[in-house]
């Protein structure tokens, strides 16, 4: 029997998945960005075993299981971990004025680190280890693009 799969043409089909949803944030994530949006705080949330402060807030520590009940206020400034910079542009991924990049960034109190967008760079002034700070939205809704991006802390050598 002839092997149908070795001479077989590519046929390729366009389309465009949309999938629109939406989900509880839960009681660790209200909290959380009820903070964001009404006070421009970031909380965290510390393990009573393994003391680790997570942000993004976690209920139970990933480590233990344990319940995580105590909650920390964090600093809007932190440390960059990792980051890469977006020079192109594309449609669905380019959310500010090119360039900007995408780090993880530590903040200060937090054992943790999270992805989130940074802008208003100059060339060669972010390194693994700069110190970055937190640019609030005017207009806050509850969600994590309240914090609109970071940025490099001016005058910190
Ligand atoms: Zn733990």
């Amino acid at each position: 029997m002839e092997n149908w799969r070795e001479n077989q043409e590519i046929i390729v089909m366009e389309g465009r998945i949309k999938v629109p949803y939406t989900w509880a944030a839960g009681e660790v994530g209200t909290r959380y960005l009820e903070t964001l949006r009404d006070q421009r705080k970031f909380m965290g949330t510390r393990c009573p075993r393994c003391e680790i402060v997570y942000h993004p807030p976690r209920r139970n520590c990933p480590d233990c299981f344990e319940e995580c009940e105590d909650w920390v206020e964090l600093g809007s400034q932190g440390e960059l971990q990792s980051y890469t910079v977006v020079r192109r542009h594309h449609p669905q991924l380019s959310p500010l004025p090119l360039p900007f990049a995408y780090g993880i960034i530590k903040l200060d109190g937090a054992d943790t680190g999270f992805l989130h967008i940074l802008s208003d760079f100059q060339e060669g002034e972010l390194a693994v280890g700069s110190r970055v700070e937190a640019v609030f939205a005017e207009e806050r809704e509850g969600n994590i693009r309240d914090v609109l991006f970071f940025r490099p802390v001016k005058g910190v050598d």
